[in-house]
């Protein structure tokens, strides 16, 4: 690698991850789990980045060595040009991270956790803005409630607010939309746009590809502890040069569709998803191949590949 261009890039990265493995230990009887196996990622400041991947490919193990949370087996992990080893606590002041997991201390107030967060991370007194946030993630009337009556969506917003109490430069959020309410998660969305507007860089995961479609610059995806593919999202979406077709059969099917480059699905609706590459085949020859399998078509309609088509393309659980 050129000395000039490492430089160079380590100044303009938010995050620089250099053959990155983690393995753990299996304990009683256990196998060892390879859960990183050597992941080279940057990610540039300012963007919006998504890190997708099938469940057990290795996005909170990642995450939780960016937060110092899990130790790295090996590899090197440089976090706004401060390595994770030489400079810890310039490293960790520089990143906050919402986790997966909802651990609070139940014996905290909203308020009495963001201080005891803000202390953690030695944020002066005069410095902190513990109001302001809780009134950002909408907490201020809860502000000194046991955390252990705050329903899950609260909590969730509490673990925001609690990754923010030091001014981070990079919020990482691990899922923040698994399993919330529509309204919680415009909220969350609302604040990871204003965030990443004030110049925050926000690295997420999730299981909601139209999110991660909708909300990233650029996505990585891994899968089994390793890089599959990162891109913009537009090249992503691009790469597949995927079209698919969705025919409405006139009578439920017997057979589905057959040809060459085409892959045929039957939805739960009865509707018959059929994928072809649009440089190969032609929407003739899958209609024709539609018409084959004996199906009159009562509605037909096509689309764009969209990142479920390529998260599927590029993972093996698809
Ligand atoms: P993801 O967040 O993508 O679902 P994880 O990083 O949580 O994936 O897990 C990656 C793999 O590592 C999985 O096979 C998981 O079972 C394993 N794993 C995660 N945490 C531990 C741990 N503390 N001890 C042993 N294995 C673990
Ligand atoms: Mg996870």
């Amino acid at each position: 690698m050129q000395k000039l261009g490492a430089s160079t890039a380590m100044r303009d990265d938010a995050i620089r991850i250099e053959s990155l493995r983690k393995t753990y230990s299996g304990g009683k009887g256990q196998p060892e789990k390879q859960a990183l196996k050597g992941i080279d990622l940057t990610i540039p400041r300012g963007s919006v980045f998504g890190l997708l991947g099938p469940n057990g490919a290795g996005k909170s193990t990642m995450i939780n060595i960016l937060a110092g949370l899990v130790r790295k087996t090996s590899g090197q992990v440089t976090i706004w040009g401060f390595d994770q080893d030489a400079n810890p606590r310039q490293s960790r002041a520089a990143i906050g991270v919402m986790p997966q997991e909802l651990n609070l201390d139940p014996f905290f107030t909203p308020r009495g956790a963001l201080e005891v967060q803000a202390g953690l991370y030695g944020v002066p007194k005069q410095d902190r803005r513990s109001d302001e946030i809780l009134e950002m993630v909408g907490l201020t009337d809860k502000a000194h409630a046991y955390a252990r009556t705050l329903s899950g969506g609260m909590r969730r917003r509490l673990l925001l607010g609690k990754a923010l109490v030091h001014h981070p430069h990079i919020l990482v959020l691990d899922e923040p939309t698994a399993g919330v309410d529509i309204g919680l998660r415009q909220m969350l969305w609302e604040n990871i746009r204003k965030l990443n507007q004030q110049g925050m860089t926000i690295i997420l995961t999730t299981h909601y590809l139209e999110e991660a479609e909708e909300m990233c610059d650029e996505i990585a995806i891994i899968d089994q502890g390793e890089m599959v593919a990162r891109d913009s999202t537009a090249n992503l979406l691009g790469r597949l040069d995927s079209k698919s077709m969705v025919v409405q059969p006139a009578s439920p099917v017997a057979e589905l569709p057959q040809g060459a480059g085409i892959t045929a699905e039957l939805r739960d609706d009865g509707a018959v998803v059929l994928r072809y590459h649009s440089d190969k085949t032609s929407a003739e020859e899958v209609l024709a191949a539609v018409h084959g399998a004996g199906i009159s078509i009562r509605d037909v309609k096509t689309a764009e590949a969209d990142l479920e088509d390529v998260f599927l393309a590029l993972t093996k659980s698809g």
